[in-house]
Parts: C-alpha cells; structure tokens; sequence
C-alpha cells in the first residue's frame, strides 16, 4: 500500500544536527521547497547556508594551520578580498544543481504542488510526480543569523614560489573554520605531491561540503582503510605511527582522502573535483526532514530511502494517468485509427444517459460483449487497454471534455470491478467533442459522436 501524506506545497526547515551525518562535521543550514510555476520543471530543493567570512586578524603575522603549523600572513586589502568572495561564491556554486533525487512510484506527496498550478489544470485527469533538482545558494555576507562563521587568513605571497611555498612547513592546511587565501584559486592539495594523485583541488568546494555535513570521501564510501585509521585514531594509538603516516589522523588522514585509491581521491571530498552521488547525502537528509514535515505522519526510513540520487538530469518528472499507470513521457493523446482492428466502439447512448457518466444497467450487456472482444484480442503481451471518451459537439469544450474524462473512467472501473481487467492495466482519455466521427448538425450524427473507444494495445 502507497502510504499516505498530508499536501503541504511549501515547506521549509532548519537542519541543524550531525545524528544524520553519522561524522565529525556538525551541519547547519535552511532547507526549502520551491514549486516550479507555469511549466514542465522539476521542485527545487534548496539548501541555504549563511556563511559569515571574516578576515582573519591577529597581533602577530603569523597563523597556525590544521596541523598547528605557522605560517606568516599579511592584512587583506579590499581588492583582495572582494576578489577572495567571488571565487569562494564560485567555488560554492560547484555544488548547485548537481543532484537529483527521484522519488519512488508510490509517492505522492507533492501531487497537490502541481494540481493547483494552472499550466497542470490543462490536465485534469492526469498528475504530474516531480523530480527534485539540488540546488545550493550560499550567502557569504549575511546580515545575521550566519550558520558558521569562518576566518580567512592572507598568506603572505613573498614567502610563496610557484612551485610551493617557502618557506615551505608543507601546505596550509584549511579546516571548516579557517580558509586561506590560496584557497581561492584551486590548489595542488597536499597529495598532490603524491604521483597519480590530482593536482588541482578547489578547496573552499571541498569545505563547503564539511559545512553541510559531508565528512571525507572514505568516511563516505565506509572505505576499510579510513575506517582502519578512525578506528586507530579512537584507539588512541595513531600517536605511535611514524611522522606523516599517511593513516594518521582519524577522519582526516590522508587515506581518508582516498590517497591509496585513486577513484576516491578525485571525489571533492577527497584530493580532486569530481562529484558522485554521496556527496548528495546533505539534500537527503534534508529531503528527509521535510518529508516529516509534509507527510500526515513520518515515514519509515526504509520508504524514504526509496528516493534515488541521479548525477544526470532526469527530466521534471512523470505522469501519472487517473493513478491507473504510470507513463514516462508526456501525455500527449493516443490517437485510434477507425480500421484499427483492435478498436472496440461502443455507443455513449448505450453506456450513459444524456448528460450522465454513471454507466447505466441497461449497459452491462453490451459491455459483456465488449469484455468478450476484449480478451480475444489480448495478445501475449498486453501493455494497456487504451479508454478514449468522445462527446458530441453540444455543450463547452471543458464541459465536454470533463464529461468524455469522467465517461472513460467509469467504463474503466466497470471492467476493473468485475475482473475482466486489472487496473494496472488501463488507462483512460478524454477526448471531449474534439475528434467527432460525423458532422454535428443532425441528431443522427451527434449519436455517432457520442461513444466510448476500447484500444487494445500490446507490445
Ligand atoms: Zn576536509
């Protein structure tokens, strides 16, 4: 059974634990969202981090890095640092609209998002299931309210060569709380020095991704060797590992980096600028939490890890017919040739009195006889029984097409109901007064109009 959920079109929250991260890294940030309007789109899930940068200052010229190292530093001047705010604005922007998650078949929380915006009204009969696009916006000078606050400190560039820096205690190391001014541009990380190790890493993305909760690439991927060194690190007995162990350090040693495997050192949470679908984790976990938001009662979590991360854009959605079978594309009308010999017509007189679209007793025989058809053409692989209403010409078009719609689907229940089809494999159509079979003018003709069309279609 689908479960069941309670509409709420808009919905945001503030996401502010690590108990979902499972890492070292607590997460904050405002989670949203946002309903696409006038169009095939996909909803927006928006994650919104206020990140106050601050310049780093000090008494002496001198800053310690992630390993305690000092390293010497200079005052920024503006250009330099409006400088350092745009490309950490660009670095951020690495991160947006790179995931999407698409929901399972049976979820249908966010059906009433689409049912009351008008472009998806021109489809009464159908509903629209977005998928939800990733988005990430961050706000690097907030007014208040910022969910961290981080120092950036301004290497001093006479001490630096182009081939590293000199005096060289190894490489600033950034953590999730101090950045450098070398991070603006993407810079050959410390296993860069390593061969087959990539050379280029931009680490404000890198950090950016600490700040909504992703911990080190082989935290991710639970990767032996990084569990090995956090377990070594929890032990308390890394201290005992030769300088520059590569498995030294817990979550932040380097094979947690991914340095003994080359796939995961690409990753962004690694040495590299790749992205792969656990770097999604945050809007997952924010999916979650408004899922609980939205539904009448929270889902399992099973059912909400039904949800599946995509790296490739895949599409806004898809419809639903009636809530009868589910199509991928859109629902543009199935057109029945008339020598179609899989086409079953029967008079909407039979089925329906004037202006009615509950079929009436009388009906049942014709229908019988309809069903009798109907199994003798199904062949070996049935893909759905096609109902088409038609109206004749009298009356508005909505008024038409509502009544063609309602007609469809009552015949559809009655072979559902007695058995003759399940109803998986049904869908109906309306057609209105839109695709008439003679003139309108007569009496004769507009009988003719009015009919119900039974398509067998098999694959
Ligand atoms: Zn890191």
């Amino acid at each position: 059974m689908a479960p069941s959920y309670k509409p709420v079109p808009l919905v945001g929250a503030a996401f502010s634990s690590n108990s979902r991260t499972g890492g070292s890294v607590p997460a904050a940030f405002d989670t949203f969202l946002y309903q696409p309007t006038g169009g095939f789109k996909h909803v927006k899930l928006t994650i919104k981090l206020k990140i106050s940068l601050k310049q780093a200052r000090g008494f002496l010229p001198v800053r310690l890095d992630a390993d305690n190292k000092p390293f010497l530093t200079t005052p920024w001047t503006d250009a330099q640092w409006s400088a350092f705010v745009n490309s950490a604005s660009a670095q951020a922007n690495l991160w947006n609209n790179r995931f999407w998650l698409v929901p399972p078949p049976a979820f249908s929380g966010l059906d009433e998002v689409y049912q009351k915006d008008p472009f998806f009204n021109k489809f009464p009969n159908k509903i629209f299931r977005p998928n939800l696009l990733c988005a990430l916006e961050v706000d690097f000078s907030p007014a208040s309210g910022a969910h961290r606050t981080i120092e950036v400190t301004n290497l001093n560039a006479a001490f630096i060569t182009a081939t590293g820096r000199v005096p060289d205690p190894g490489v600033f190391r950034s953590h999730a709380f101090l950045y450098d001014s070398f991070d603006a541009t993407p810079w050959a990380f410390p296993l860069g020095h390593a061969p087959g190790m990539p050379a280029s890493h931009p680490v404000i993305a890198h950090e950016i991704g600490h700040a909504i909760g992703l911990d080190h690439i082989g935290v991710l991927t639970k990767a032996p060797i990084c569990q090995l060194a956090a377990n070594l690190n929890t032990a308390n007995v890394d201290r005992y590992l030769p300088a520059g162990s590569p498995l030294a350090g817990g979550t932040n040693a380097l094979v947690c980096y991914g340095s003994t495997n080359a796939a995961l050192a690409g990753n962004i949470m690694g040495a590299g600028q790749a992205f792969s679908s656990e770097n999604a984790r945050p809007w997952l976990w924010a999916l979650y939490t408004l899922l609980d938001k939205l539904l009448d009662k929270p889902e399992p979590i099973t059912e909400k890890a039904k949800w599946r991360v995509v790296m490739t854009d895949p599409g806004p959605g898809r419809w639903i017919d009636n809530g009868l079978d589910i199509i991928t594309s859109d629902p543009g009308p199935v057109r029945v040739t008339a020598n179609d010999d899989s086409l079953i017509r029967i008079s909407g007189d039979v089925l329906f009195d004037t202006d009615k679209s509950n079929i009436k007793p009388e009906a049942n025989a014709a229908l019988e006889k309809a069903a009798a058809d109907i199994k003798a053409r199904i062949g070996p692989r049935l893909r759905y029984v096609l109902i088409n209403g038609h109206t004749d010409a009298t009356g508005s078009a909505d008024y038409n097409q509502r009544l063609s719609e309602a007609r469809a689907k009552a015949a559809a229940d009655w072979f559902v109901t007695r058995k003759y089809l399940e109803r998986a494999k049904i869908r109906t159509q309306g057609f209105g007064k839109t695709q008439p079979l003679s003139p309108n003018t007569d009496e004769p003709g507009r009988a003719k109009n009015r009919r119900v069309e039974l398509h067998i279609v098999n694959s």
